[in-house]
């Protein structure tokens, strides 16, 4: 397979096949082993599988960079095979160990090297996926499960990349309750999603705000990206409570935030009322990068925050979280990890 057709300078966020992915499997009761690199292609599973008809899996989001010089990068691998981890245990998968996660990951990076967009052109997205592939009629985890790993070149998450978008608070549908699976990347937590965001997307918003389910007052994320507002200078996101999916990007934009920037970050509950008195607010996930908010609009107000400009803090972030990503800047963090 070959990489010419790929046209690198126009790049969005849809999936592209590659040469080859990863594949292991392990009954329940035994231990994960590596598994091999395959052709990209179809896999046969049988109908009565745990993740068709229960939606056992999760998946994971994670980029690697090429940087000027054609190194190759990864960001904070780990903290995805540890979400992965954990998110396994909460679906009764047995849990994929770090060693065979990061294996899985460099090995399908290493073959598919070729599909890494140029630097700053875009990234490789690799996705791990963990399902229950054993057949089961009972509501019962399976006996079998699949690790997967697989990738595709992608460009920018929303249109026009560092251009603020429009967004709409959902006021009809909540995306995970307190004491749900809101918290790990369980597969079953997208699919709702997709009606109110193609709604809003048919309205002309980019994406919809979530509030939490118990009082319907709080912002809880944007879509599939952890959402972040700036307040007299300071900046706030929402505490971790369970029904927030605790993102790579989110923590990593605390950490600049507070040791790049010297700014005080608060994680804490933040009302859509509040938010909307912001200086800034912007949006940060693996997929959507830094994305800033243009405006929000909630029943029937609709409020501006930008008029195109990005806000001076949104940039700075943004420059210094994809310096490092794409190893421009000084990785004074230790999350890069070089192929
Ligand atoms: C993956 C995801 C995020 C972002 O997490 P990152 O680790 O930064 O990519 C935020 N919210 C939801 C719901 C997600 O699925």
């Amino acid at each position: 397979m070959s990489t010419n057709n790929i046209d690198f300078d126009n790049l969005t966020f849809t999936f592209t096949k590659t040469r080859s992915m990863y594949v292991t499997k392990c009954k329940q009761g035994d231990n994960w082993n590596s598994g091999e690199l395959v052709p990209y292609g179809n896999i046969s599973i049988s109908p009565a599988s745990t993740v068709l008809n229960y939606g056992q899996g999760l998946f994971e989001g994670m980029k690697a960079y090429k940087t000027e010089g054609g190194r190759i990068l990864l960001f904070r691998p780990e903290k995805n095979a540890e979400r992965a981890a954990m998110g396994c245990t909460r679906l009764s998968m047995p849990e994929v160990p770090k060693n065979v996660f990061l294996e899985a990951v460099k090995t399908v990076v290493k073959d598919n090297s070729d599909y890494i967009p140029p630097t700053e052109k875009g990234a490789l997205y690799i996705r791990p996926i963990v399902f229950g592939s054993a057949e089961g009629l009972g509501v019962a985890p399976s006996t079998e499960y699949t690790f997967m790993v697989y990738c595709s070149p992608v460009g920018p998450y929303f249109k026009g990349g560092l251009t603020p978008i429009k967004l709409i608070v959902s006021t009809q549908y909540h995306r995970a309750p307190l004491k749900g699976t809101g918290g790990v990347k369980a597969i079953g937590n997208y699919v709702p999603g997709m009606l109110p965001s193609g709604n809003a997307k048919k309205e002309g918003f980019a994406e919809i705000i979530y509030l939490d389910a118990a009082e319907e007052k709080y912002v809880e994320e944007v879509g599939a990206a952890n959402f972040f507002a700036v307040i007299d200078g300071k900046i706030i996101t929402p505490e971790l409570t369970g029904s927030i999916l605790p993102g790579i990007t989110r923590d990593s934009v605390m950490h600049i935030a507070k040791e790049k920037l010297g700014l005080d970050v608060e994680e804490r509950r933040i009302s859509i009322d509040e938010a909307m008195t912001a200086e800034e607010v912007f949006c940060a996930g693996t997929a959507a990068i830094i994305s800033p908010i243009g405006s929000i609009k909630y029943n029937h107000k609709e409020h501006i925050f930008s008029n195109g400009d990005v806000g001076p803090i949104t940039r700075e972030l943004y420059d210094i979280l994809t310096g490092i990503q794409y190893g421009n800047d000084r990785d004074s963090f230790g999350w890069i990890l070089e192929l």
